[in-house]
């Protein structure tokens, strides 16, 4: 019996909306599936109705990108409470989030780029709005060749029409989760721009001091090895290793949801041992 507790709907950026992922999840033969979307609940409430016509159980969860000058460091936190300071937080994340977009837009604009904050909603759709949907306006309107030049001219951190945006100190959303009874965990660990052992070790060393529970070692896109090198790590610094596939649909090729790229199992007791440590 296996769970997987990352994937992301059409409420971030993966291509499934809520209901799609939770049916899909269960024929799958998941015994339980986390929705873990970027920075947002918003899809948690149609995910759970989903579930209710299932055998599976959702697990409510949000993939957090907190700060870190490294490199880019993701938590997923499991077993969201419905409200409480990291809701309030999150809710806050999400206007500062509104009120960089309408920054951006309005950068491009004295820049001399023809483009508007309804042309981007409309072009995010339900979704949250970002980045890679002003680049889609850009490309539509004929600016820019494709997405990434969108980026590499214009969007990417430190060109004309970046801003950048607040984010949570992993201690304090490491805190704030711990305070709601959720469980954080350190996702994909490869991203965080650590190099040597020693590094590896001063960031757990902290983080695990300051109430982190998890590190997701079973990841979709790990390698055997890798996968045992985490779990290795998890151990050493009394953590409890996590996993799931990181699905985003269409927009993730060849990561299917509970078995990443074909060869991922995460079992039962991984979700049991993480429920036990809240
Ligand atoms: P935002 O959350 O608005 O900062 O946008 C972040 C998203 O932009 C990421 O999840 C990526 O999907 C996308 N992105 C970031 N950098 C690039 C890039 N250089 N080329 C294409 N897409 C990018
Ligand atoms: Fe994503
Ligand atoms: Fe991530
Ligand atoms: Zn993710």
């Amino acid at each position: 019996m296996a769970v997987d507790l990352h994937t992301h709907s059409s409420i971030s950026d993966g291509s499934d909306t809520p209901t799609e992922l939770v049916a899909k999840a269960s024929q799958a033969g998941l015994t339980a599936v986390a929705l873990t979307d970027h920075d947002t609940v918003e899809g948690l409430a149609e995910a759970a109705e989903a579930a209710t016509v299932t055998d599976i159980k959702l697990i409510r969860g949000v993939e957090l990108s907190v700060a870190w000058v490294r490199g880019g460091l993701h938590m997923v936190v499991l077993f969201l409470p419905e409200e409480g300071a990291l809701l309030d937080k999150l809710a806050w994340l999400q206007t500062s989030r509104a009120a960089r977009n309408e920054r951006m837009v309005s950068r491009l604009v004295d820049l001399g780029y023809q483009v508007t904050l309804d042309e981007v909603r409309s072009e995010a759709g339900d979704g949250v709005i970002g980045r890679p949907h002003i680049a889609a306006v850009l490309v539509a309107k004929g600016y820019v060749a494709d997405i990434p030049s969108a980026f590499d001219q214009l969007l990417a951190a430190g060109k004309p029409a970046y801003v950048g945006r607040d984010r949570l100190e992993p201690i304090e959303a490491i805190r704030l989760a711990r305070q709601g009874r959720a469980v954080p965990i350190i996702a994909h660990p490869h991203t965080m721009g650590l190099d040597t052992a020693d590094e590896y070790a001063a960031a757990f060393t902290e983080l695990a001091e300051a109430g982190l529970i998890g590190l997701e070692c079973h990841y979709g896109d790990y390698p055997p090895e890798r996968r045992r090198e985490f779990i290795e790590m998890a151990d050493r610094f009394g953590l409890l290793p996590s996993g799931g596939s990181d699905y985003h649909g269409t927009y993730k090729a060849g990561l299917e949801i509970g078995v990443g790229r074909g060869d991922l199992v995460v079992p039962d007791h991984v979700l049991d041992d993480l429920e036990a440590a809240r």
